[in-house]
């Protein structure tokens, strides 16, 4: 912060300032710290340092000023306003090198051998991915479900007392479905179950899991925090100050699943347009679903802003606005979606989302390729969906795209 006697109260003051420190050179930003190793005045206070005795950096994988940057920005932005008997909440943030990295070392430190995941339909596939294929390797088992039935979701929780972790990703990919943070804390925690959001399609200023009491907040800053497409990364942030400082740091150091200081640069940056993007990014959606959803060649749009998705109501109680993702099908299916992705002009044909350009892909052969067809189904993923990422563009130019694209 620039002076801690004028704190920033706005959400994008919090996003431009939050996490600053003066530069020991007077910088106007924090810089690039590319840098592998840090120099000890003394053999004692490389002692210190080791110990914990003494704070400051010792090795990049262990931290550097521009991850710290990027971690304190973002702990602010995802605990703004929230309280917690009285005082601001204060959570801990590691930065790493995707979010993938950011949701093993949560999965890792918290599960052991015997134990089980609670999670639901429609996970990013990498996260299916661990779930399915990684941690019953390690004797872990995910239990996958419809969290949104909390009657059932509760008799799990209660018959089973190997589940430690309730994980949550919404709204989730691709079909936006989305679960009630809420509730399911609640329930959760009625059963001493500690609970991870993954809130990478919403961000914080859409959405913040804290404020429901949740332990852990995951995002893959790939996507809308860094904004612009320049870089692969990801955070975790935790409630438990000294388990994020014990195990789960722990945990980061070891598998090294850390950031570098390039990406980290990038990101506080980005991160600084956070809220005047994504309300821009949210204002072309919602007109991108309008026109979609009136459209005679459009079978099915799923985006939470329309009163037609199933969980526009969980969406509206949680989110601020219903985000700038959604994903829809043609009646010509699967044909025709390839034929719109062939034509358009403006927007891209490439996976991930979140970037000022609005970009389309096709789930079932791209980020959903690894799903099995059978569990594509069962989550609503068919092989006709497109999944579209609307960006920052004039909508007019966006919908005039999609338009010249779908044949009727
Ligand atoms: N979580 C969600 C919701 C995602 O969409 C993605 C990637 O698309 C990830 C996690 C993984 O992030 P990364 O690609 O940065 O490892």
């Amino acid at each position: 912060m620039s002076d801690k006697n004028f704190p920033p109260i706005g959400f994008s003051s919090v996003a431009v300032h939050g996490g600053h420190r003066q530069d020991p050179n007077y910088a106007h930003l924090t810089p690039i710290y590319a840098t592998s190793t840090y120099v000890f005045d003394t053999a004692e206070q490389g002692m210190r340092r080791f110990s914990g005795k003494e704070d400051g950096y010792i090795y990049s994988r262990w931290g550097n000023p521009t991850f710290t940057e990027a971690e304190d920005k973002i702990a602010a932005l995802e605990t703004y306003g929230i309280n917690k008997n009285g005082s601001p909440l204060n959570v801990k943030g590691i930065l790493h090198a995707s979010g993938m990295a950011a949701i093993t070392t949560m999965l890792l430190s918290n599960l052991k051998t015997g134990q089980k995941i609670l999670t639901h339909y429609s996970l990013y596939a990498g996260t299916n991915d661990l779930c399915h294929q990684i941690l019953p390797e390690l004797g872990i088992e995910a239990i996958i479900m419809d969290l949104r039935d909390l009657e059932k979701t509760e008799d799990v929780l209660k018959k089973d007392k190997s589940i430690a972790l309730v994980y949550l990703e919404t709204p989730a990919n691709p079909t936006l479905q989305c679960v009630d943070i809420e509730a399911l804390t609640q329930l959760a925690k009625k059963y001493g179950k500690k609970v991870g959001v993954d809130n990478t399609f919403a961000t914080p200023y859409l959405q913040q899991p804290f404020k429901y009491g949740v332990d852990f907040v995951m995002h893959s800053t790939t996507k809308f925090l860094n904004g612009h497409g320049t870089a692969i990364g990801g955070i975790l942030l935790g409630t438990d100050l000294d388990f994020m400082n014990g195990k789960a740091t722990k945990m980061q150091r070891v598998l090294g699943g850390n950031s570098n200081p390039f990406d980290a640069f990038v990101l506080i940056n980005g991160l600084k347009t956070l809220e005047i993007r994504m309300e821009r990014h949210c204002q072309n959606a919602m007109e991108v679903a309008k026109f979609l959803e009136g459209h005679p060649a459009v079978a099915r749009v799923n985006y939470t802003g329309l009163t037609s998705h199933p969980d526009h109501a969980i969406a509206r109680k949680q989110m601020r606005h219903p985000g700038a993702m959604m994903s829809f099908e043609l009646k010509g299916g699967l044909e025709a979606g390839v034929k719109l992705m062939n034509k358009l002009k403006l927007c891209l044909r490439t996976v991930s989302l979140g970037t000022t350009e609005s970009l389309l892909c096709h789930p079932a052969s791209m980020t959903h390729f690894s799903v099995p067809k059978d569990q594509r189904q069962q989550y609503g993923i068919s092989d006709g969906l497109i999944r579209m990422s609307v960006g920052i563009e004039n909508v007019k130019d966006i919908i005039s795209d999609l338009e010249q694209g779908i044949i009727v």
